[in-house]
């Protein structure tokens, strides 16, 4: 069931600070599972709502950019660095090899003009909480002068290896979530993009 706004959990930053309001943890009453054979009592069930707070530190201007339309990544720029200049997505803070703080970079014309599919999974089946449309077209995206390989899904289009894919941005009612970013063959008309998202 739904939850009305006084069972949900709502965060703020106040002064610096996480300043939670609302509920976080719900109850319900349990149940007992029983043996349909013996009757014998099994075990019970335990019923728990959470509200899990996820902090995103220095990784919130990647989901925030992603509903401005926006691929940001990092590059080491580090002249100490022996990999110095390497670009990196998905968006990591610190480079992996000087362990220095990286640069944020605005990486979306580098996608719209070189993104391709390096492998892809279909999945027809999914585990509790998915919110993506079955079956589930991953892609694994690679991108011109990047070092690293991007997980995520194709929302029209059939996957293929090498075939060119475009970015595309939930810039209508963003979840400040990965699932912001899909990607779409190239040459797909605006209008076949799935509701609230854009190029
Ligand atoms: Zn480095």
């Amino acid at each position: 069931m739904p939850k009305t706004e006084e069972e949900k959990g709502f965060v703020e930053v106040i002064n610096g600070r996480y300043k939670p309001r609302g509920k976080f943890h719900i109850i319900e009453a349990n149940q007992p599972i029983f043996d349909k054979d013996t009757g014998k009592l099994a075990g019970v069930t335990n019923p728990r709502d959470m509200t899990y707070i996820h902090s995103y530190g220095g990784e919130a201007i990647f989901f925030e950019s992603l509903g401005k339309g926006k691929l940001m990544a990092t590059r080491c720029d580090n002249e100490k660095c022996e990999t110095r200049g390497s670009i990196y997505q998905p968006f990591r803070i610190a480079c992996p090899d000087c362990l220095r703080k990286m640069t944020v970079i605005d990486m979306t014309e580098k996608a719209r003009k070189t993104a391709k599919i390096h492998s892809f999974i279909i999945t027809h089946r999914s585990g509790a909480f998915n919110m993506l449309a079955k079956p589930i077209k991953f892609i694994n995206v690679e991108f011109d002068d990047v070092v690293t390989i991007l997980m995520s899904y194709l929302s029209v289009g059939e996957p293929e290896i090498g075939k060119r894919v475009v970015p595309i941005f939930r810039t209508k009612n963003p979840t400040y979530t990965i699932t912001d970013l899909s990607f779409v063959v190239e040459n797909t008309p605006e209008s076949d993009l799935p509701e609230g998202f854009s190029y």
